[in-house]
């Protein structure tokens, strides 16, 4: 993608700093830098999404998720910061964690996030398609891999028959138990998915769908629809949500989020603490905040509400769980904890030591 007027295909984008101005007003300089970002990560929104943005606010959260500004032009950060060059098996499959690999099948998204952490990958217009053969190949070969994560890119960009040779080929591999299919096309332009979409979702159910969204103004009517017919066509549904300076970084507006997900039958699955990736400081959030949040959203919320908050470390070390930590103190067999108001209580701490029941399951 570039940003020059007709490079891209006849679909209901805006994916130019001209054709976004005729919907939020833009000075020059405002143009400009749109121009200069889209050189690094390229600017791309759904006609659906624009509209819900609030033109009269420069603060607007989905605004600022969508549109280029020049911090993304700073320096701090890094193009790879979770080391995924150095995971990957093929150029489109990595494998940091046992029985796991993540499977890159699209290089485009519907919307490119401007604190996307696969900003060196996503929307750089190469064909994942290229490395799909020795992909399935390793897949097959490699029997300890128990779950795939489709990933991208955004897998709901490709051709649907396309996905659904996918689905079909890593269905056909015994050894593969469990499908994940990571996607922000039914927030961000929920009318992409279409019947089609949702016989081939029915047809290798159940898919776990991770819906990546972040703000309780990205759950629409048409995204509500979009939930039940995954619910319809087998799927389990979770979300993920990155924490993001400005936009959603208040326990008030997660708990909205969360809690109406929750109605909608998608559990709250990751709240991720945002990766070191170059282009997209100025959405970091302090851990502590982060801690704090939860520790608010905790006392507030039913559990099934309440995602898992994650740091990704840096460096490729892997996905940790960051949180309030209520055990706050041990003397002997005494325990420490402290409840969601901030009372301490003891737990007697004195069970007795386990012996193996001899099942086998760890030979
Ligand atoms: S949908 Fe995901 S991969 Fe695509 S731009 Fe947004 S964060 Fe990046």
């Amino acid at each position: 993608m570039n940003d020059e007027e007709g490079s891209s295909p006849a679909l209901p984008f805006v994916y130019s700093a001209e054709a976004l101005s005729k919907f939020i007003s833009l000075n020059p300089d405002q143009k400009n830098v749109i121009k200069q970002v889209c050189l690094i990560h390229p600017f791309r929104i759904p006609l659906f999404y624009l509209k819900l943005m609030d033109s009269s606010n420069p603060f607007c959260p989905i605004r600022q998720q969508a549109i280029p500004s020049a911090e993304e032009l700073r320096e701090e950060g890094d193009d790879d910061p979770l080391k995924e060059k150095d995971i990957s098996v093929t150029p489109v499959l990595m494998k940091r964690y046992p029985g796991r690999a993540v499977f890159l099948i699209s290089s485009e998204c519907a919307m490119y996030c401007r604190f996307c952490n696969r900003r060196r990958v996503a929307g750089k217009g190469w064909d994942p398609g290229e490395f799909f053969e020795e992909s399935f190949g390793y897949l097959d070969s490699d029997t300890t891999i128990r779950e795939v994560i489709l990933s991208g890119g955004d897998p709901f960009m490709i051709p649907p028959d396309l996905l659904d040779d996918i689905l079909s080929r890593l269905r056909a591999m015994g050894h593969i138990r469990t499908i994940r299919v990571s996607t922000r096309v039914p927030v961000v332009d929920p009318a992409r998915m279409t019947g089609e979409h949702f016989r081939i979702v029915k047809r290798h159910e159940p898919l776990w769908v991770v819906i990546h969204i972040n703000h309780p103004l990205e759950i629409t009517p048409e995204f509500l629809e979009n939930v039940k017919r995954f619910r319809d066509a087998g799927s389990v549904m979770v979300s993920q949500t990155v924490l993001l300076r400005n936009i959603n970084d208040c326990e008030n507006i997660l708990l909205k989020l969360f809690e109406t997900l929750v109605a909608a039958g998608v559990k709250p699955y990751y709240l991720f603490q945002l990766d070191e990736v170059k282009g997209a400081q100025h959405f970091k959030v302090r851990l502590e905040k982060g801690i704090r949040i939860m520790r608010a959203l905790r006392a507030k919320a039913s559990g099934l509400a309440i995602p898992q908050y994650a740091v990704d470390i840096t460096g490729g070390l892997g996905k940790v769980p960051v949180d309030y930590v209520y055990l706050k103190e041990r003397k002997g067999k005494r325990a420490y904890i402290e409840n969601l108001s901030g009372i301490k209580g003891v737990y007697a701490d004195d069970g007795q030591e386990s012996r193996c029941s001899k099942c086998g399951l760890c030979k």
